[in-house]
């Protein structure tokens, strides 16, 4: 007698926002998985559409909601969840069949909806399927690199932000929890690992920095011990949305001693004292100034990675040109720049001396020509020296047969910052190598060269 195996039910995923959401899409994938789910690449196929939202920016929210109409004008039977998720009643009031509503790192919740909206195929050989945790999980960016969130949340409360209203305090995970992830994620093809949180640097905090035992050590939960630790496992280390807090100044001899990659994304996001007032930013006390120089004097390779937002309520013409100013002297080598636009729910909403639109968009092209020229001297600088390079993505042979591939330097997280264009490439190259290339050429943004 032949038993039929159930079919498993099918769900579509599509996923908004930040890496912090992604990761957030990739855990909720990975429980589906392993409950019996497969997943669906189109709307047709699947069962059930999961809408992972970002309601970060007004624009942003807009764009969920897009999201949320596409999936029920194609599909119809949709879950919405993430930063959105908190705001049912708008979500319910445009699209009022939608199946159900959760928030940001409500999983359960998430998982549930799934459940009670297409049942999991139960039964002796689905449950079978292998356990996807223990491998790594499921993964949404390429194999070779992966998001590491260690926390949730944020215990400041700047004045333009919600992510505190949306998610919460500082919550950190534990280090051996954190490495454990890491090493499953290693293992199973990880070469890059890119830590996330809202704050890096005060990892640890909510739990008093409490260590716990990781093979045999005692590891706390503070961002130097962390980084250490992930710095053994063989895969590039990134650190992202790291405040320059004094204790920062402990990772730098880490990456001079090549334990991690040589490169920290600090939001400034300003320069001005009187902005960053106004911003309540953490750590904006600091000497940055003198920071970054003594930084570089212990490991001057160090790419500084920033963002910055102008036009911010009350940002006059002297503070901009005060952070002008700021990043000549600062020399930052990768740089983000936003106009300010106002977060329902944010604090910086009540400030006065709002900026003209047209103020913010001459501000913001007068910024980005000033760290484009930055940029492109420092690529310059470049040309001649060989430097290791993560390959991200292979081309096809031309009609000549020649291959191109584009990759990454330690200086370039994915994403946010440039490439390295290769030609001539050895038709056995994969994504995920890390080769010695080099630099021929650069321009503002990217480097240009040849493997070794
Ligand atoms: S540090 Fe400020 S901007 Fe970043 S998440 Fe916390 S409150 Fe928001």
């Amino acid at each position: 007698m032949t038993r039929q195996i159930p079919a498993p039910p099918k769900v579509g995923m599509v996923s908004l926002g930040c890496p912090k959401a992604l990761v957030d899409s990739e855990r909720i994938l990975t429980k589906l998985r392993a409950d019996g789910y497969d997943m669906s690449p189109d709307y047709a196929g699947a069962d059930v559409v999961l809408v992972n939202t970002c309601g970060f920016l007004d624009s942003a929210k807009e764009e969920s909601l897009e999201a949320i109409g596409e999936a029920m004008a194609e599909n119809g039977r949709v879950i919405v969840t993430g930063c959105m998720g908190n705001e049912a009643d708008a979500i319910r009031a445009r699209f009022p069949d939608v199946l159900a509503v959760t928030g940001a790192h409500q999983y359960e919740d998430v998982v549930g909806a799934v459940h009670d909206a297409a049942p999991p195929a139960r039964g002796e050989f689905v449950d079978l399927v292998p356990n996807l945790d223990a491998m790594g999980g499921l993964k949404l960016t390429p194999r070779h690199y992966s998001y590491l969130k260690i926390s949730e949340g944020c215990n400041h409360r700047c004045s333009f932000c919600i992510i505190p209203s949306l998610r919460g305090d500082l919550a950190s995970r534990r280090p051996d929890a954190i490495l454990r992830e890491a090493e499953k994620l290693v293992a199973a093809g990880t070469k890059e690992l890119l830590v996330i949180s809202q704050d890096t640097s005060a990892y640890g905090v909510d739990i008093k920095h409490q260590p716990r035992e990781w093979h045999g050590r005692e590891v706390r939960a503070h961002m130097t011990d962390l980084a250490r630790e992930l710095g053994t496992l063989g895969a590039w280390v990134r650190l992202h949305y790291v405040y320059p807090y004094p204790h920062v100044d402990k990772v730098i001899p880490l990456m001079a001693d090549g334990l991690i990659t040589p490169y920290l994304d600090i939001p400034f996001q300003h320069a001005a004292p009187s902005v960053l007032k106004r911003m309540k930013r953490p750590a904006n006390e600091a000497k940055v100034l003198e920071r970054l120089k003594g930084w570089r004097e212990i490991c001057p390779d160090i790419t500084v990675r920033s963002s910055f937002v102008v036009g911010f309520p009350g940002e006059s013409e002297e503070d901009f040109q005060y952070l002008l100013d700021w990043l000549d002297e600062a020399q930052l080598d990768r740089v983000g720049g936003f106009r300010f636009e106002p977060v329902e729910g944010a604090a910086a909403n009540a400030l006065d001396g709002a900026v003209p639109e047209e103020v913010k968009e001459e501000r913001y092209q007068r910024l980005m020509e000033k760290t484009a020229a930055i940029s492109a001297a420092k690529l310059a600088a470049k040309v001649g020296r060989i430097l290791p390079v993560i390959i991200d993505e292979v081309g096809e042979a031309d009609e000549e047969g020649s291959i191109g591939a584009t990759g990454r330097s330690e200086a370039d997280a994915p994403e946010i910052d440039g490439n390295v264009f290769l030609r001539d490439v050895p038709a056995t190259m994969q994504a995920g190598d890390i080769v010695r290339v080099r630099i021929e050429d650069a321009d503002a943004h990217d480097l240009y060269g040849a493997v070794q």
